[in-house]
């Protein structure tokens, strides 16, 4: 697929369409869907910038490339005056004070925010079921999930409701989605996008990045959103990502890929055959392609959830009614806290505070949490040690295709265990993408840390490849 961006602004400029057609189309196309991918439409402000951009054009001004492009932001973001919910009943009725800095970014280059996106609540899940406002149905067949936690993002791009959309990725919540509904979906090296105005999950695993139809419009939107923020002091300068350097990949010789990940009884016999079929044809191309050795898939679960669970039962404690969500008065102080919580937080988010409280507490921490951050230590120290032996690491993005709607809500074991691929380059910060194609849910590559050019130097090889 060539560039929505490219093909959508050479439209407006050439003036085969306005911008507020482009809009006005697109919002009809959000408000009718039956994905359940809305959580919130912004026409009202959509429709203002859009004619802001018609009279900018219309008076021969010239328009830069992401000027009227309209886009969904996954509702986890803030964008001022808006409501920001996280799918969730405590947040259903707060609106956001300020703008993330990522989002801003977009807003400064002129695109047009149409829609807040429907995920699983405060990022946790793989389904995007985990939400008030109705499972997120998958775009290809909509009998089966959307994937999550950036469900509704992912499903909004693949049916064309928004151009491209900005989901959070913290263990896969970018590229799993991005997979099952066959688009591509991009998270950058931890620290390259500022996580400011994103609600946080796990800080040391949240990224900011973009899912969309071509591998040109996720290098023009990571070059929007990158750079070193004093809001956010992960953050680091990073070079712009120029188009005439992702088109030669001569540098690439060697790719790896995880034996284990493969020769597994988890993996689904067809997404098994198909990875091995990419495989052969990158070695016919002359590449050399290594097996790798690494964790076996429970390790990385159970160090990826440990950690997250810690991490989201510290960051969610500030919800409790006071300064933030809707507050439900109890007897006294203490009662107001608890039933606010416990009415106003999902099963599955409560399972995650009540885990991570259980993880850092007294008695606990050592054995669990502290076993978590140093099995997370090894998982990077290998992660160094293949890089110096491969270019690209290649993997499949789940080990099983997409589950039927009000599968994985009875079974949360194997909904965490199909996050098996993706929790480890979390892990590891790296730079990693999800290409529609190889196995029906995808491919992921990576590379090693700040190499994200790498990364997409790789999936344009691969388009014309496989
Ligand atoms: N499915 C994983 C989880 O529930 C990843 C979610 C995410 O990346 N936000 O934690």
């Amino acid at each position: 697929m060539k560039s929505q961006i490219h093909r959508i602004h050479q439209q407006m400029v050439n003036k085969e369409i306005s911008c507020t057609q482009l809009v006005q189309e697109r919002l009809d196309l959000l408000k009718s869907n039956s994905h359940n991918t809305v959580n919130s439409i912004l026409d009202a402000l959509a429709l203002e910038l859009a004619a802001k951009v018609d009279a900018k054009i219309k008076s021969g001004s010239a328009i830069g490339l992401l000027e009227g492009i309209p886009f969904g932001i996954k509702d986890v973001y803030m964008l001022q005056g808006t409501y920001a919910t996280a799918s969730s009943d405590l947040l259903k009725n707060y609106k956001s004070p300020y703008t993330a800095t990522a989002i801003q970014k977009l807003l400064d280059a002129g695109a047009i925010p149409l829609v807040k996106e429907n995920c699983d609540s405060f990022g946790h899940g793989s389904s995007s079921e985990n939400t008030i406002f109705g499972a997120v149905k998958n775009a290809i067949n909509p009998d089966l999930v959307g994937g999550g936690s950036s469900g509704g993002s992912a499903v909004n791009v693949a049916k064309d409701f928004t151009v491209f959309s900005i989901g959070g990725d913290t263990g896969g919540s970018i590229r799993q989605p991005a997979g099952y509904n066959k688009v591509y979906g991009f998270k950058p090296t931890y620290g390259r996008i500022s996580r400011f105005g994103l609600m946080a999950y796990a800080s040391s695993t949240d990224c900011v990045g973009p899912i969309a139809k071509s591998i040109e419009d996720i290098r023009i939107l990571l070059n929007a959103m990158s750079g070193k923020d004093i809001k956010d002091q992960t953050t680091y300068q990073s070079s712009i990502i120029l188009e005439k350097n992702i088109l030669n990949s001569d540098e690439i010789k060697t790719v790896g890929y995880f034996k284990n990940f493969i020769e597994n009884d988890a993996i689904e016999a067809q997404i098994k055959s198909d990875f091995l079929i990419s495989i052969e044809k990158i070695k016919a191309k002359g590449i050399q392609v290594k097996e790798l050795d690494f964790f076996e898939s429970e390790t990385l679960v159970s160090t990826y959830y440990t950690l997250a669970m810690a991490e989201t039962a510290s960051n969610l404690s500030r919800l409790d009614g006071t300064n933030y969500g809707n507050r439900i008065e109890g007897e006294n102080l203490k009662e107001t806290y608890s039933i606010t919580r416990s009415d106003n937080f999902s099963e599955e988010t409560k399972r995650r505070i009540v885990g991570g409280n259980q993880v850092l507490s007294q008695g606990f921490s050592d054995e669990i949490y502290l076993k978590g951050l140093n099995l997370r230590d090894q998982i990077g120290e290998s992660f160094e040690k293949d890089f110096k032996e491969v270019d690209i690491i290649l993997s499949p993005v789940t080990p099983n295709s997409p589950p039927k709607i009000g599968d994985s809500l009875k079974d949360p074991l194997s909904m965490y265990l199909s996050d098996a691929y993706t929790v480890g380059f979390s892990l590891g910060q790296l730079p990693t993408i999800t290409v529609p194609q190889g196995t029906e849910t995808g491919l992921q590559i990576t590379a090693a840390k700040n190499n994200d050019e790498l990364v997409l130097k790789f999936a344009n090889f691969l388009k014309d490849t496989i």
